[in-house]
Formats: C-alpha cells, structure tokens, sequence
C-alpha cells in the first residue's frame, strides 16, 4: 500500500528504529520505520519531521498496530524550517493541534492543503514575506477551527445586525460578536480584524492566503484566533508553550 503523508511525530525507538505518525488524507496513521539510520540519506530525510512524502507500507503490522514501512520517496522537505527553532517548534504546534482533534474525515484533503500551505509559508519567509509568523500562526488556527465544525459567526452584530461596525467585541465561548453599542464583553477588535477572520474562515481555500490586515488591527486578531481554537478543542498544547517561551 503506497499512502502520502506529512509527518507529525517522531519517537525513537531501538537504536535505528523509530516510530513516526503521519497525516494521509485518511487520518493520522503510525508507522515504523525500522533501520532508518541504514537508509539512504534521500530516505532518511523522508521520514524526518514535517516532511512531506509518499510512504510504502506492508500490510502487516507491528506490535503496536503500527504498519510498517518498506520504501519512502520524499515529495517536499521544508528545509527552511531546520534553521529556526522556533520555527519547529510552531510546526510542533500545527502537529499537535491535528493529532489532539477529532478530524472529520471529509475535512481531511483541505487540512493537508493547509499544512503544506503553512509550513511552505513559514519554510521560506525570508523569500516571502507576504506573511509573516504570527499571521500564518493566525491562518492556521482559524481555519483548522472552521474545518473541525467551530465556525465562528461572523455575519453581522448577533444583537442589531450591524455588518461592519467600526469596533466590536468578539466573543472566544460563543463564537459571534456585538457592535460597540450592543457588548460589554468579549475580544476588543476593530472592522479590519473582523474582515480578515471573515476572509480565512470563508474564503475558497486558493484565495485564502489573499488579503492584507493593517498593523494596529493584528494584536487583537492573532490573539483572538488563538484563544478561538484552544477553548473549542478544549486541549492545552505544550508546543505553544514552547513556542511563547522562544519568542519571549
Ligand atoms: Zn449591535
């Protein structure tokens, strides 16, 4: 059987063995990879973290349930990811978000779309600077929220219908927003925040990349995305604990 996948997690295992787990477009599946270090280095490089690659596995499985890997051919290796901890470590983050949700399988194919999207992003920021780490950090959270079925409503005022007020208050547990006049709780942002949420959580997924929020409009995005998505899997990841700590 020949599945494509990127990997989510490695665990040693023997000396030259190790387990990984990757996302197909069937779910997250753990294979062992045995001898890894007797590989060819192309081969090696395959089964590193978050590359993304077309894995042969036999049908017969490990102790553990895991399947097997008898051949791998690499599609893409984010090779820009490897000088940057930080980097890794918000890739980590990605990782753990898909692994600790319930995935809709019908969600699947659009989520690897995702991924890639995100770690090609991040992989070469110094030659595209169209967004940069928060934002892509922002994108994913946001959109993988949508795609697990946490949608938040962002049509109009829940209270008035205003459509575009010029301040509102976004609410992280239910998920909608007032207009200035109607709230007194929830996630302070202004109309240009609002419209970018619209955007990556609405947006056919080829344009999704496509738009440009002003500065003083993120602080409030980016924080709001990211409580958004932890309250609604309900999970503490320890790679965004990580990653804070690197960047503070
Ligand atoms: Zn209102």
């Amino acid at each position: 059987m020949t599945v494509r996948g990127i990997v989510l997690t490695q665990k040693p295992l023997r000396e030259q063995d190790k387990f990984i787990d990757i996302l197909t477009e069937t779910g997250v599946m753990e294979i062992l990879v045995k001898g890894s270090a007797k590989m060819s280095s192309k081969s090696g490089s395959a089964t590193q973290l978050f590359a993304y690659s077309e894995f042969d596995i036999s049908d017969r499985h490990a102790q553990n349930k895991a399947r097997i890997l008898t051949g791998v051919t690499p599609i893409q290796i984010f090779y820009g990811l490897r000088n940057s901890v930080s980097l890794v470590a918000l890739a980590s983050y990605f990782a753990q978000i898909v692994l600790y949700s319930s995935l809709p399988k019908s969600s699947t194919p659009e989520l690897i779309r995702l991924f890639l999207n995100c770690l090609h992003y991040l992989s070469e920021q110094n030659v595209n600077a169209e967004h940069d780490e928060s934002m892509i950090k922002c994108i994913f959270e946001l959109r993988t929220a949508s795609l697990l079925g946490f949608q938040p409503d962002v049509i109009m005022c829940r209270k008035c219908g205003e459509y575009l007020p010029e301040r509102l208050y976004f609410s992280i547990e239910q998920g909608c927003f007032w207009c200035d006049t109607c709230a007194d709780k929830g996630v302070l942002m202004l109309s240009g925040a609002l419209q970018a949420i619209r955007h990556i959580t609405l947006q056919d997924f080829e344009k999704i990349f496509l738009f440009r929020v002003a500065d003083h409009c993120r602080p409030a995005l980016y924080a709001f995305a990211e409580q958004f998505l932890q309250y609604h899997i309900d999970r503490k990841f320890p790679a965004l604990d990580y990653y804070k700590q690197i960047k503070q």
